[in-house]
């Protein structure tokens, strides 16, 4: 558990790092990182598991990617559902070990076995990582998330593991439900607010967009939810939220604001942050701007494993060209949204 001291400089190195990435490119402060893309579950929304999912990388890989990336401040740890992982105690430790600045780590998972994801947590809850966050997917009531999900008695496995979460006093530490609106859960029928899972609070549950992407999700746009059924759910977890005054809660609402804009628009316009302030390592360590834009720079382990000489890459300037000119598919998946805020924050996006 990290003292006061250790929780403000690491804080500060975050902030150092913000910085940078707002002065210049290739010196991104977030990486989010697949460590699998096997999965136990079968949704409707993401189709990695009926494609042949990779394993990710092995433990001395994550050591090595870790040994070359000592800068990193915040990183996202994703899937597939990598506490399925036998070793997903060690990939955790390794990442919380081996980082001096890290200052944020977060992990969304099914929440399909509780012991394994307490056991993945452990090593970040007895780190000096001052802020640590774990989202258990919730696609609905229990019905709804089932069978969106392909996979019976889903629900309540992920609410036991939540429960077990939340039980957890730690500073700095934070479990939430995660809710993906997508064209599954938000069907037609009924009202719109009867896709909230019944029994979580609004403040323990964070919304997210579905996506479509061809090189991370591989599904296709049915998923993409219908905006006025999405902003209407938006709306009503919003009104049902305290009112607190946070440098995070500030974030978060300027992301539903935009969130609103993008539904409405298809577009938040400006400058996105992805390959400044975040970057996305697939399972095969191939590198991308982010988790929806199909646009590889190349593989990590050309350049040493080393984020700051992707500029090395041959299609890493492209790709940029491409991010900075909005030349993608546009998104405003939260993976990349909070680091583009932050990138954009004090200035009009
Ligand atoms: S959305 Fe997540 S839990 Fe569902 S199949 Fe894909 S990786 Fe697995
Ligand atoms: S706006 Fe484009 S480049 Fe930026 S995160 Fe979304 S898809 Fe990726």
């Amino acid at each position: 558990m990290p003292s006061t001291r250790e929780r403000a400089r690491r804080y500060l190195a975050l902030a150092r790092a913000v910085r940078r990435a707002r002065r210049a490119p290739w010196d991104p402060f977030k990486l989010t990182w697949i460590l699998t893309e096997a999965c136990s579950q079968r949704c409707r929304s993401c189709h990695l598991w009926a494609t042949t999912p990779h394993p990710g990388p092995d433990l001395d890989t994550v050591r090595a990617v870790v040994r070359a990336n000592p800068q990193l401040t915040w990183v996202n740890l994703s899937g597939g559902d990598f506490v399925e992982r036998a070793d997903a105690p060690r990939l955790v430790e390794a990442v919380v070990d081996g980082l001096p600045d890290l200052a944020l780590l977060d992990f969304p998972t099914a929440g399909q076995d509780t012991d394994a994801v307490l056991a993945a947590l452990e090593p970040a809850l007895a780190s000096e990582v001052p802020r640590v966050y774990v989202t258990v997917s919730l696609d609905g009531p229990d019905e709804v998330h089932d069978r969106v999900r392909g996979s019976a008695g889903s629900a309540s496995r992920a609410r036991a593991t939540l429960d077990a979460l939340r039980g957890i006093r730690r500073p700095g530490f934070t479990a939430v439900a995660g809710l993906t609106l997508s064209a599954h859960n938000l069907r037609d029928d009924g009202p719109p607010e009867a896709v909230l899972p019944p029994d979580v609070p609004a403040d323990a549950l964070h919304l997210n967009l579905a996506h479509r992407s061809t090189h991370y999700y591989r599904n296709r746009d049915e998923s993409v939810p219908d905006a006025e059924r999405a902003l209407a759910v938006i709306d009503a977890v919003t009104a049902r939220r305290d009112r607190r005054w946070s440098p995070l809660e500030l974030v978060e609402r300027r992301y539903w604001a935009l969130a609103r804009r993008y539904l409405t628009n298809g577009d938040v316009g400006g400058r996105c942050g992805a390959l400044r302030g975040s970057v996305f390592l697939a399972a095969d360590l191939t590198v991308y701007p982010c988790s929806i834009f199909d646009r590889p720079l190349g593989n990590l382990g050309d350049v040493d494993l080393a984020l700051r000489r992707l500029p090395e890459l041959a299609a890493a300037d492209g790709a940029l060209a491409d991010v900075e000119a909005r030349a993608c598919p546009g998104c405003w998946s939260p993976c990349e949204a909070f680091p583009t805020l932050l990138v954009g924050l004090g200035r009009p996006l």
